[in-house]
């Protein structure tokens, strides 16, 4: 794809001058990179050019809103301040610095990429495009902005951002959602960086981006390259850029247990970390199963809210992850969350732990050294699992929390969409509200248990 001439034949002018752009190129690098000087914003990573603050800084920015980003970024660089403080933090820390910020695979590859800069390269963010692109989470967008942001070299970053305002001014009718699109204007993009003024160029088009040329209603009237602006000559900047729809979400139907502790656990809910793979890994949540597409009716509010089935399945899931036997109490609310690819819509039911086992744990935490109720500790996992054993085999007696005393396996969630089996009860604790400082959880959690703690 050639897109300079592609652009020179919708605007009628001619291709250019000897330094191989066009005069419409020239005076689109000239006109942004003025207007940028004058109107950037004075954003904390712009401080200075310190390549782990603008890593940080470009990471978290990603689909994510500047104004969203300010208070994360500066929390995330008080407490670590450099790559060394990152790649030595426990992950749960670097985890509770991120939660709320979604997309938290970002905060753990951040994590692996600076373990691996002290492992290779001295706890030293090498000015070295293939190192830089090597780097544990760090794309070609994230690669052209630390490049040329940091170290001035004539790398382009393009991201979403950039492809629309490019596709725009070009008046591009390219797919970009096709990798080949994004590979021409990278191309392109590289093409426009005036010499030595890298790093302000590409930051001078995510500005545009952000703040003229923005998705739904471009401003195109105070637009610094309005008059040469091949989109808007041929009245088409709404329309740009093409892109083919993403397919929407997947629904997944959940049911999440709000399991209230008794006795020396009064006040405490149970809470179980996610696996160290797949979505949301390493964060903690409310204990929860993946229903069937069966249960959408009820989901949508036809019939009670209570459902045996359902019930069923959240006891049988604690018991066998935890062997505590729970007492279901009602239903709770409701909650949804969407991800980039999945929706859940989760029904939250409460339980309580029976007179038995309540009895039973205070007898365990009085009489050993695996007392359930040390400041929001693991669970009593040697007592728990010897009383988990017998109840095991009582089971389809003993189904206190459920009517049709099923004892299908097949319904475990986690397997089911993680592909990994939970391993036991260390993956469970006891929590109070002081807890929610430190343990790290999904949005969706973090809503609910404040709620349930007001
Ligand atoms: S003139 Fe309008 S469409 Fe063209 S780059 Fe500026 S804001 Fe975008």
């Amino acid at each position: 794809m050639n897109m300079h001439r592609a652009a020179a034949a919708k605007t009628g002018r001619k291709e250019a001058p000897a330094d191989g752009r066009s005069g419409q190129a020239a005076f689109f690098s000239k006109e942004l990179l003025t207007w940028y000087k004058a109107n950037k914003r004075d954003l904390p990573w712009r401080a200075n050019r310190d390549p782990y603050r603008v890593w940080v800084s470009e990471i978290m920015l990603q689909q994510t809103r500047v104004d969203t980003v300010i208070p994360y970024y500066n929390r995330f660089m008080d407490k670590f301040p450099s790559v060394k403080a990152l790649a030595e933090a426990p992950e749960e820390e670097v985890l509770k610095c991120w939660e709320g910020l979604g997309y938290y695979s970002r905060a753990r590859n951040l994590q692996a990429g600076a373990r691996m800069v002290m492992e290779l390269h001295g706890g030293a963010i090498p000015d070295d495009t293939e190192a830089v692109s090597k780097l544990k989470g760090v794309g070609p967008y994230t690669t052209g902005a630390i490049m040329s942001i940091a170290f001035g070299r004539p790398e382009p970053a393009v991201d979403g951002n950039v492809m629309r305002v490019l596709s725009r001014y070009f008046c591009l009718e390219d797919d970009i959602a096709k990798p080949a699109t994004r590979t021409g204007i990278e191309k392109l993009a590289k093409s426009l960086i005036p010499k030595g003024e890298a790093g302000d160029f590409n930051q001078a088009l995510m500005e545009l981006g952000a703040l003229v040329c923005t998705p739904k209603s471009p401003g195109c009237l105070p637009c610094p390259v309005m008059e040469q602006c091949a989109g808007r000559l041929a009245g088409r900047e709404a329309e740009l850029p093409v892109k083919t729809k993403a397919k929407p979400p997947r629904e997944e139907l959940r049911a999440a247990v709000i399991v209230r502790g008794s006795g020396e656990l009064e006040g405490k809910i149970l809470v179980r970390r996610r696996p160290e793979q797949g979505l949301l890994a390493g964060m903690w949540e409310l204990p929860h199963v993946l229903l069937d597409a069966g249960k959408r009716d009820w989901m949508r509010g036809e019939g009670p809210m209570e459902n045996g089935d359902v019930a069923e399945r959240l006891g049988r899931m604690v018991l066998e992850e935890t062997g505590l036997l729970v007492r279901p109490a009602g239903w709770h609310s409701d909650a949804e969350h969407i991800f980039s690819h999945i929706h859940w819509k989760m029904r939250i039911f409460e339980a309580d732990l029976g007179d038995e086992e309540a009895a039973a744990l205070a007898s365990f935490a009085s009489g050993g050294d695996d007392d359930p109720a040390d400041a929001g500790g693991a669970i009593a996992r040697r007592t728990v699992a010897e009383a988990a054993a017998e109840r095991r085999a009582n089971y389809a007696a003993a189904a206190a929390f459920g009517s049709n005393g099923s004892t299908d396996e097949a319904g475990d969630s986690r397997k089911a969409q993680d592909g990994q089996a939970v391993s036991g009860s260390e993956h469970y604790r006891w929590i109070g509200p002081e807890d929610m400082q430190t343990l790290p959880f999904p949005n969706l959690f973090v809503r609910l248990l404040r709620d349930y703690w007001i």
